[in-house]
């Protein structure tokens, strides 16, 4: 998928932020509306709008640096819904963690990969 793809995908859900807040109802929004209606699939404020392409951006960089092997072995974390999901660089899976939970769910096998896998992978190399 590629960034615009994913911008498109997060414009075309039916709540693309959150539901409006009473006094955000007062101010300027931004509505989806489908052809020939004009009742809005979704309605959201500019600032609810940029935070929320903000965060497609940014999930999507992250999965597809998480997603692209590298050269390197530094640990990239994203969300996923409402898990951390935990990749090395090198394409090595990791796990997932609940925010605000320790990270040794995804640090550990982090570590252990540098530790282990890596001495072990140049070995049979
Ligand atoms: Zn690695």
């Amino acid at each position: 998928m590629t960034r615009t793809e994913a911008i498109t995908a997060l414009l075309r859900r039916p709540r693309p932020v959150r539901d409006l807040l009473a006094y955000e109802l007062r101010g300027s929004i931004v509505q989806l509306l489908a052809p020939g209606t004009t009742a809005p699939t979704w309605t959201a404020t500019p600032q609810l709008l940029a935070e929320a392409l903000d965060t497609a951006v940014t999930r999507h960089a992250a999965a597809e640096a998480a997603a692209a092997p590298g050269d390197g072995h530094a640990l990239v974390v994203h969300y996923d819904d409402l898990d951390l999901v935990a990749a090395c660089q090198c394409g090595t899976p990791l796990g997932r963690a609940r925010p605000g939970t320790p990270l040794d769910a995804v640090a550990v096998p982090w570590e252990r990969h540098l530790a282990i896998g890596l001495p072990l992978a140049r070995a049979t190399a």
